[in-house]
C-alpha cells in the first residue's frame, strides 16, 4: 500500500479533502502546491503508517523505506540539492499533523540534514559561515530535546556560559567562531549524556526524527489535549518532511503568520506580523518585537519598524494576491504560516483560523455578502453556543485578571458590585441604585428578589442545575457556582478564599462565562445585538423548522425574551409568582389554614395578584401561546426554613408562630422531590389550582374585552404520572375556565396539557394524551427520575463520573439521547397514536442546549422553550438541526 504522498513542484499527489489520511497539515500543503502557490517541497507519511506502527509492536511498515526515499529523491530533485551531500546539502524540517490541529502535541525539527560536512556546504550556498552554524546549533538543541529527550535547558546554561565569557548579551552578538565553539560544546554534552555521538548521519537523523513524532502521539500532552477535545487515540498523526527555507538569511528573509480577517473581531482586512531576518520560532517566542504587515497596521498602532508592506513591497504584493487566492479557494478565513527567503515567498501552512465569536458572525455573514458562501453555509458557521458570548457583557480579554477563586460557569457574561451576602440588603441596596454581587453558600426560592436585585451570583455549594444557576441563567445575570473554596462568614460580613478575606461592600466582578471570582472592577465589553447578529438570526429563522419560545414569569423576563425572538412562552413556574411582595403573606396563610375554607379565604387574597401577573404577561406577549403551569413545588418551600426566620416571619405577619413552626414540621419532607408536589398538589387541594385557572381565565377576558390581542393560554399540569390524574386535571380546568367564561359571557381558545417529567408518564403517554392536548417534556426532572439522581445534590460525584468517561456529559445540561432521549422517543409516539397532531415540546433546561436541540428536530418535536438569553442561541440551534 501507500504510505507516502509528494507535493511541492507545482503539483501534489494529494489534495484538501484527504484529511484524515494525510492531516490537516498534509492535506493543505498539498492543496496549496495544486494550486500553483510557492511552496516548499515535501512528503507526508500517512496517518495510517502511524496507526500500523502502533498495531504492530512499534514498528513500520515494510513499504515505507523505499516509499520515504523516493519521496525524498523528488525533493531533491526540485530543489536540485542534496540530502547528506557536503556541497549543495539538502536540509529538511520534520512536523506531525493530525487530522484536527493539536497544537503544541510535539515540536518541530528544524535545520534537520546539517552535520559536520553539511554545514560547510550550508556556509557556501548561503555565503554566511555564521548563519550555518547558528542552523546547525539550533539543530543539535531541537534534536536532542525532542528526538533524544534531552532538557534545553542543559544546552541553554552552555549558550549562557558563552554570552558571559564573551560579555555579550544578544544572540545576534555572536560570530561564527564563537557558534561554532557552541556547537562543540553542544556535541560534547550529547555524547557526555547518551554515551554515543549526536547521529551525524542524516538517514539515521531523520528516522530518528519520524520515529519520535509517531511516538509523540502516545506523549501525555497528547493524550491530555485529545481528552480534552474528543479527538480519538486510534486516528493517529501523519508526518510531514519538507524542505527547508530560511527565512534568516539576512534583511531580504523574513517570517510571518497572517489571518485573511481580524481573528478576534472580524474585520476583512489582512492581519498578522512578521519578523525580518528570522526563523518561524521566533515569531511565537516573543524574543523579539514582530512587525505589523501592512502599513495601514503599523501607523494604527503607531510603531516605527517598518511593515512588510514598507520593508519588502514586492514580496508583499505577490504575498497578498496568494493569501487572497487561498481564501477564495478555501471560502473562509485563513490562518497561514510563511517564509521569504532572499526575497522568495514561500508558504508553509494555511488553515481554517480559530476565531472570537464575534469574529465568527462576521465573518459568516461577510462571506455571505461577498458572494463566497450561501446563507446557509453561513449559518453552519456560526457555534450556537458562542453565542453567549455575545448576549451579555463580558469581560475584555486584554484586561488584567486577579482571580480570588474559581467554580462553575454556571451563567455567563460579567459583572462587578459590592459584596452582598444577604438577599433583603441585596433588594435594598439595588433599588438605591447600587451595583451588588450576592454572595451564597447556596440559594433557594427565597433568594429571588435578592438575585434579582443583584447584577451577579456567586454561590460555594451548587452544580450547574442548581437553583442559583437555573434562576441565575433564566435571569441573565451571571452565576459562579459551586466555587467551593468560598467561606462565609456571614455574621462577621466577610468571606474567605485562598487566603484572602472580603468583606461586605468589597468591589468583586465574576466573569460567568468562565466560572471565576475577581477582585475588585474589570473593564467589559457591552453586547451588540443589531447588525451581524441580526443578519445571521434573520437567516436561521428562514431555515428551521423548530419554534423557539422562553421560559419565563415575570414581566421583564417576558420582554427579554421577545426582544431575542421568542415566539411564545413555553413554560411560566407559577410558584415564583408567589414569593413576590405581599403574595408571600397571603401563601403562607393559605398554607397554615386549619380548612379547606380557610384556604379558599386566603387564596382569593392570592387570586386578584395571580390576575394582575397573567393580565401583565399577555400582553407583553401580545397573542403569542402561554404555557402557564400551575402550581409545582412542595408547600413547605413557602415557609422559613431557619426558627430565626419563622419567629420573624411570625411577627412581621401576625401570624401565630407556633403555629407556623407545627406547620412548617407536618409538611417536611424527607424527599422533597419526590413528595407532595407537582399535581400532587392540585389532586389534595384542588382550590390551588382553581384559583389559578381561575386567574387565567379572567385575566384573559380582561385583555379581549380590552380590545388587545386575545392570548391563547395553555394550562399544564406538572408531574403527572396516570391518565386518570390527568382526567381529574382536565375535568377541573375545563370545569373552573367554563364557569368564568360563563360569568364573563366570553369565549377564549385555550388547551390543557401536561408535562411529562416521569417514566410512568413517558411510558403511558397514550393513557395521558386521552385527555392532554398537549406534551411539554420537563427534561430537568424527566432526567432526575430516569437515573434516580437529585439535580440538586449530583454536583459531588458527576465530575467523578465524567473524570472516568462513564457520562460523557452533564445529563442535566445535554440531555441523556439514549435512555431520557428514549423516553421521549416512545412518549411522543404513544401520545400521537392517541391524539394525532398534539402538540409537543421541551421546557426542561436542555432546550437550550444545541446537541439537545438538535435530537428535538429528530424526534419532529414542535417547539423547543429555553431561558430568555439562550433563545438566540436556540434559533442558530434549530436553524442547523434543519440543514
Ligand atoms: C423540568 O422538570 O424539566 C421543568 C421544566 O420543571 P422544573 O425545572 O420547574 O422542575
Ligand atoms: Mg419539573
Amino acid at each position: 500500500s501507500r504510505w507516502v504522498y509528494s507535493f511541492g513542484g507545482g503539483g501534489a499527489d494529494g489534495d484538501a479533502s484527504m484529511k484524515n489520511l494525510l492531516g490537516g497539515k498534509g492535506a493543505n500543503l498539498a492543496e496549496m502546491s495544486s494550486l500553483g502557490l510557492p511552496v516548499p517541497p515535501g512528503f507526508t507519511i500517512t496517518t495510517e503508517a502511524c496507526v500500523h506502527y502502533y498495531a504492530n509492536g512499534r514498528s513500520y511498515p515494510a513499504e515505507l523505506a523505499e516509499q520515504v526515499k523516493a519521496g525524498l529523491a523528488k525533493v531533491e530533485q526540485v530543489t536540485g540539492k542534496v540530502f547528506g551531500d557536503a556541497k549543495n546539502p539538502l536540509l529538511v524540517s520534520v512536523r506531525s499533523g493530525a487530522r484536527a490541529s493539536m497544537p503544541g502535541m510535539m515540536d518541530t525539527v528544524l535545520n534537520l540534514g546539517l552535520n559536520d560536512q553539511t554545514v560547510a556546504g550550508l556556509a557556501d550556498l548561503a555565503g554566511d559561515r555564521r548563519f550555518a552554524f547558528d542552523s546547525y546549533r539550533r539543530f543539535i538543541q531541537m534534536y536532542s530535546n525532542v528526538v533524544l529527550d534531552l532538557d534545553h535547558h542543559m544546552f541553554e546554561e552552555i549558550l549562557d556560559e558563552h554570552k558571559d565569557r564573551l560579555d555579550v548579551y544578544v544572540d545576534t552578538g555572536l560570530t561564527a567562531e564563537n557558534w561554532e565553539a557552541v556547537v562543540t560544546d553542544y556535541k560534547a554534552l550529547v555524547e557526555r549524556e547518551l554515551g554515543k555521538p549526536f547521529p551525524q548521519d542524516p538517514q539515521e537523523q531523520l528516522w530518528g526524527a519520524i520515529g519520535a513524532v509517531f511516538a509523540s502521539w502516545m506523549n501525555e500532552r497528547a493524550k491530555f489535549y485529545r481528552r480534552m477535545h474528543d479527538i480519538p487515540e486510534s486516528w493517529g498523526t501523519a508526518v510531514n518532511v519538507q524542505s527547508m527555507v530560511f527565512g534568516n538569511m539576512g534583511d531580504s528573509s523574513a517570517t510571518g503568520v497572517a489571518f485573511t480577517r481580524n481573528p478576534s473581531t472580524g474585520e476583512a482586512r489582512l492581519y498578522g506580523e512578521f519578523l525580518i531576518n528570522a526563523q518561524g520560532e521566533d515569531v511565537v517566542a516573543g524574543i523579539r518585537t514582530p512587525q505589523a504587515l501592512t502599513r495601514a497596521a503599523r501607523e494604527e498602532m503607531g510603531e516605527k519598524a517598518p511593515s512588510m508592506e514598507e520593508a519588502l513591497p514586492e514580496v508583499f504584493t505577490q504575498f497578498k494576491s496568494v493569501v487572497e487566492k487561498l481564501e477564495q479557494h478555501y471560502r473562509d478565513m485563513q490562518d497561514i504560516e510563511f517564509t521569504v527567503e532572499k526575497g522568495r515567498l514561500y508558504m508553509l501552512q494555511t488553515r481554517n483560523g480559530k476565531r472570537t465569536a464575534k469574529a465568527a458572525l462576521k465573518v459568516a455573514v461577510d462571506l455571505a455578502s461577498e458572494g463566497l458562501i450561501t446563507k446557509q453555509e453561513a449559518v453552519m458557521r456560526v457555534e450556537p453556543g458562542s453565542l453567549d458570548q455575545l448576549l451579555h457583557p463580558t469581560i475584555d480579554p486584554t484586561s488584567a485578571r486577579d482571580v480570588i477563586t474559581a467554580g462553575l460557569p454556571a451563567s455567563p457574561g460579567a459583572a462587578t458590585g459590592k459584596v452582598v451576602f444577604d438577599s433583603d440588603e441585596a433588594e435594598r441596596l439595588g433599588a438605591a441604585g447600587e451595583a451588588v454581587i450576592l454572595v451564597r453558600d447556596e440559594t433557594s426560592p427565597e433568594d429571588i428578589h435578592g438575585m434579582h436585585a443583584a447584577r451577579g451570583i456567586v454561590t460555594a455549594r451548587g452544580g450547574m442545575t442548581s437553583h442559583a444557576a437555573v434562576v441565575a441563567r433564566g435571569m441573565g445575570r451571571p452565576c459562579v457556582s459551586g466555587a467551593g473554596e468560598i467561606q462565609i462568614y456571614e455574621a462577621k460580613g466577610e468571606f474567605r478564599a485562598r487566603g484572602r478575606v472580603f468583606k461586605a461592600g468589597d468591589i468583586i466582578t465574576i466573569d460567568g462565562s468562565k466560572g471565576e471570582v475577581l477582585a475588585g472592577t474589570v473593564k467589559m465589553i457591552e453586547p451588540e445585538l443589531s447588525g451581524d447578529f441580526a443578519t445571521l438570526m434573520t437567516w436561521a429563522d428562514q431555515v428551521r423548522r423548530l419554534k423557539v419560545r422562553a421560559n419565563a414569569e415575570t414581566p421583564l423576563d417576558a420582554r427579554t425574551a421577545r426582544q431575542f425572538g421568542a415566539e411564545g412562552i413555553g413554560l411560566c413556574r407559577t410558584e415564583h409568582m408567589f414569593f413576590d411582595g405581599d403574595r408571600i403573606a397571603a401563601v403562607r396563610e393559605m398554607i397554615l389554614a386549619d380548612d379547606e375554607a380557610g384556604r379558599r379565604a386566603a387564596l382569593a387574597k392570592i387570586l386578584p395578584m395571580q390576575r394582575a401577573d397573567f393580565v401583565e404577561l399577555f400582553t407583553i406577549m401580545e397573542g403569542l401561546p402561554v404555557t402557564i403551569r400551575l402550581l409545582d413545588p412542595p408547600l413547605h418551600e413557602f415557609l422559613p426554613h431557619t426558627e430565626e426566620d419563622l419567629v420573624q416571619v411570625a411577627k412581621a405577619t401576625g401570624l401565630n408562630a407556633e403555629k407556623l413552626m407545627r406547620r412548617a414540621k407536618e409538611l417536611h419532607e424527607t424527599n422533597p422531590m419526590l413528595g407532595h408536589r407537582g399535581c400532587r398538589l392540585g389532586v389534595s387541594y384542588p382550590e390551588i389550582y382553581e384559583m389559578q385557572v381561575r386567574a387565567i381565565f379572567e385575566a384573559a377576558c380582561e385583555i379581549v374585552a380590552s380590545g388587545k390581542a386575545a392570548p391563547i393560554p395553555e394550562i399544564m399540569h406538572p408531574l403527572v404520572a396516570k391518565g386518570e390524574e390527568m382526567r381529574y386535571l382536565r375535568q377541573l380546568t375545563d370545569r373552573t375556565a367554563k364557569q368564568v367564561l360563563e360569568e364573563k359571557g366570553q369565549t377564549i381558545e385555550y388547551m390543557v396539557g401536561t408535562m411529562i417529567e416521569l417514566p410512568r408518564a413517558a411510558i403511558r403517554a397514550g393513557d395521558l394524551a386521552e385527555n392532554a392536548e398537549f406534551f411539554s417534556f420537563g427534561t430537568n426532572d424527566l432526567t432526575q427520575t430516569t437515573f434516580g439522581i437529585s439535580r440538586d445534590d449530583s454536583g459531588r460525584f458527576l465530575n467523578a463520573y465524567i473524570d472516568k468517561g462513564i457520562f460523557e456529559k452533564d445529563p442535566f445540561v445535554s440531555l441523556d439521547q439514549e435512555g431520557v432521549g428514549d423516553l421521549i422517543r416512545i412518549a411522543a409516539e404513544r401520545g400521537r397514536v392517541v391524539r394525532p397532531g398534539a402538540k409537543m415540546g421541551i421546557c426542561g433546561e436542555h432546550g437550550g442546549d444545541p446537541a439537545s436541540i438538535s435530537f428535538c428536530e429528530e424526534v419532529g418535536l414542535d417547539y423547543v422553550s429555553c431561558s430568555p438569553f439562550r433563545v438566540p442561541i436556540a434559533r442558530l440551534a434549530a436553524a442547523q438541526a434543519a440543514i
